[in-house]
């Protein structure tokens, strides 16, 4: 069983899974809410597609060198 991702305790409630309680889900919907969660689908960063080019680009060099 996994323990409330809010404050830790094992002991979560199934009506509120995967929290212990509703003021834990509360907190966590709030996060949501706040905007505290990244979402990177929706956004993602400004290097994303500079790392996909450098990986793509580390993976290719070595056999243009052959
Ligand atoms: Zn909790």
């Amino acid at each position: 069983m996994a323990n409330c991702p809010i404050c830790k305790k094992s002991e979560t409630v199934q009506a509120y899974r995967p929290f212990c309680s509703k003021r834990c889900a509360d907190v966590d919907l709030h996060r949501w809410m706040g905007g505290h969660y990244a979402v990177p689908a929706v956004e993602p960063p400004d290097d994303f597609d500079t790392e996909i080019e450098q990986a793509l680009a580390e993976q290719s060099s070595p056999d243009e060198f052959h």
